[in-house]
């Protein structure tokens, strides 16, 4: 239960929070993107309206003042000391969401959020408690629940911390994003974070075709079985 909900959640976030509602890396049936929003939003992680703006206003302030998880002050500010701070003023950072208001879905999700996460806690619970009664019950829902929520926050956090702060930047330094193929074994191949920063549409993050990016490879499929289309590519990497 706890690999079954990391992948999924964890998948929700990269491929359906990131790639396809902050970047627009590819089009996908309405059933897919419902599909990341119940994943993405049992990661605890905000709805996806907040958390693509944020995501959007990352990229175009990196490394400013307004950038919500600017490297620049330090690890721990980056990795999660952010969340718990709040904006003075939040209002001047709602054109980061305008486009995302206009989907119907986002939205839906957006209102419901609270009752999506509860049921992706609920969910291990349930299963552990068929099958073992209270005890199974208690520990799927710390393992699986718990412990997953945590694990799955923390590699994505590892993208805003590690990933500006350690590794090589070899396909540009214009901000301070970098690449590192272990975060990426962590976190669905979102690690290849300098060439996600130097080519954001692109529905890879790592574009070499032996990188380790599931995150790409479930796109691919999507768009193989007919469930995805138009996906982006920036770079002529291979
Ligand atoms: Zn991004
Ligand atoms: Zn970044």
């Amino acid at each position: 239960m706890f690999a079954i909900l990391y992948v999924f959640t964890g998948l929700g976030i990269t491929v359906g929070y990131h790639r396809l509602f902050s970047h627009r890396s590819f089009k996908c049936t309405k059933w897919v993107e419902m599909t990341m929003l119940l994943a993405g939003g049992m990661a605890l992680q905000n709805s996806a309206l907040k958390w693509a703006s944020d995501h959007i206003r990352h990229h175009a302030q990196c490394d400013e003042e307004d950038d919500p998880y600017n490297a620049k002050l330090g690890f721990w500010w980056s990795h999660c000391g952010w969340l718990f701070w709040k904006d003075k003023n939040p209002a001047q950072y709602d054109k980061y969401k305008t486009r995302l208001k206009q989907n119907p879905l986002v939205m839906w999700q957006h209102n419901n959020y609270i009752a999506i996460v509860i049921a992706g806690l609920l969910f291990p619970f349930i299963v552990g408690f068929l099958y073992n009664g209270w005890i199974g019950g208690l520990s799927c829902f710390l393992l699986a629940g718990v412990a997953r929520t945590f694990f799955v926050l923390n590699s994505t956090f590892f993208i805003n911390s590690i990933c500006h702060l350690w590794g090589n930047q070899p396909h540009g330094t214009s901000d301070s994003s970098r690449d590192s193929w272990f975060v990426s074994l962590l976190t669905f191949g979102e690690g290849y974070h300098n060439y996600h920063h130097m080519y954001q549409t692109d529905y890879r993050n790592g574009a070499q075709w032996y990188n380790f990016d599931p995150s790409k490879w479930l796109i691919w499929i999507l768009s193989k079985l007919g469930l995805a289309s138009d996906l982006r590519r920036q770079s002529t990497t291979q």
